[in-house]
């Protein structure tokens, strides 16, 4: 029974004698922006001189200024440059700039959980997170839609985090669709957990173990392409809509059955098992550590991974029948009925 907010638990105006300060216009930056913007809370995007975004935002009608800058104008400082370089902005732009009582907000909690970015007491420390990427929330925005959002407080010195934080996410259209609340070590570890383990680690190692299996045993890779990465789409797109069970009801009942029987085999204990050291990298600081570590260096183990990633023979097949196959993506309607198998 986690609390859900709707539009009916927040006030924009609670931000009306605010300024909200949005530093970076990339994916959520210039999604929050304009959100904010229409939805008549003041804005100014705070951008280093030589930003290329700085004409986008511009063009776009926004007041811009350098990042300290639009800390000093604001009350409200909504940080939305990438993780990586949030504790040097955090240090040379926002932190001198901090007055007592402003709200310091996040969009994801990475920075403040595992503690490189540490502000001072007297600010409070909030998070929005829409839950999908920047153009969505703006595109939902401009279609009277929603974005789904989570919402976290680190620390509420004013008393009034939860209501600001509230009245953010509604003016940027989070709570027409629902606010979760949520902590910022949950979200962080879960969101880490997920996208290492399953969304795009585990999903990834699958695809590519099935597709070699194929190909090892004389399939063509044209068919073992199809059959382990493309038809991966249709199949998500039904637990999407349904869950596990929309999708079982959907495909025949001996690929139901076949499921059933084999899919623990091949995701076993040991899987597992796995899962569970992956998270205590995660619970206990290490792959942070890692990550931090591996961004000072200037990236060589992930720039090998890349490589190798980008050397698979599945990418080259899967351009090759892309290509060939492009006018059928472009044919299909957006809710094209799914194949049954
Ligand atoms: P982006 O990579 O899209 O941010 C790019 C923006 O940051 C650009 O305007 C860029 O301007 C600016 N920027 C980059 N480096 C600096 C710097 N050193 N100083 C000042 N500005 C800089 O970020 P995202 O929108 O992807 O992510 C922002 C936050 O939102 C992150 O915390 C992320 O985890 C979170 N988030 C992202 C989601 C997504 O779908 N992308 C979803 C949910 C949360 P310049 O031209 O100067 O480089
Ligand atoms: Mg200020
Ligand atoms: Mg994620």
């Amino acid at each position: 029974t986690t609390d859900i907010y709707d539009d009916d638990d927040a006030d924009v105006s609670t931000l009306d004698d605010e300024t909200v300060a949005v530093l970076g216009y990339g994916s959520q930056g210039h999604a929050h922006a304009l959100n904010l913007n229409e939805s008549g809370v003041d804005v100014v995007v705070g951008l280093r001189e030589t930003s290329s975004s700085r004409s986008a935002a511009e063009a776009d009608g926004l007041a811009v200024t350098t990042p300290a800058d639009a800390v000093a104008q604001a009350t409200y400082v909504s940080v939305l440059v990438p993780d990586t370089v949030q504790p040097a902005v955090y240090e040379n732009a926002i932190e001198p700039n901090l007055e007592v009582g402003d709200t310091l907000q996040f969009a994801h909690g990475l920075n403040i959980h595992y503690d490189q970015i540490e502000p001072p007491e007297d600010v409070d420390v909030t998070m929005v997170a829409p839950k999908s990427p920047g153009h969505l929330v703006r595109r939902n925005y401009e279609n009277d839609e929603g974005t789904p959002g989570l919402l976290a407080i680190y620390r509420d010195t004013t008393g009034d985090a939860h209501e600001r934080a509230l009245a953010y996410a509604k003016a940027i259209g989070c709570t027409r669709a629902g606010v979760i609340e949520t902590t910022f070590r949950e979200e962080v570890e879960s969101d880490l957990f997920g996208e290492q383990a399953v969304l795009c680690g585990g999903v990834t190692a699958l695809v590519k173990h099935g597709y070699e299996t194929l190909v090892d045993a004389g399939y063509s890779p044209e068919i073992a392409y199809f059959e382990c990465l493309n038809e991966l789409k249709l199949i998500v797109d039904l637990m999407y809509e349904g869950g596990n069970m929309g999708m079982w009801n959907s495909v025949s009942d001996t690929a139901e059955y076949g499921g059933l029987t084999r899919g623990e085999r091949i995701v076993d204990e040991s899987v597992r098992e796995n899962m569970e050291e992956v998270l205590e990298e995660v619970q206990n600081g290490e792959f942070t550590r890692e990550w931090i570590l591996e961004n000072q260096a200037g990236r060589p183990k992930y720039g090998q991974l890349r490589e190798a990633e980008k050397n698979h023979e599945i990418e080259a097949v899967g351009e090759r029948l892309r290509d060939l196959f492009a006018w059928a993506e472009e044919a299909e309607p957006e809710d094209a009925e799914v194949p049954a198998d």
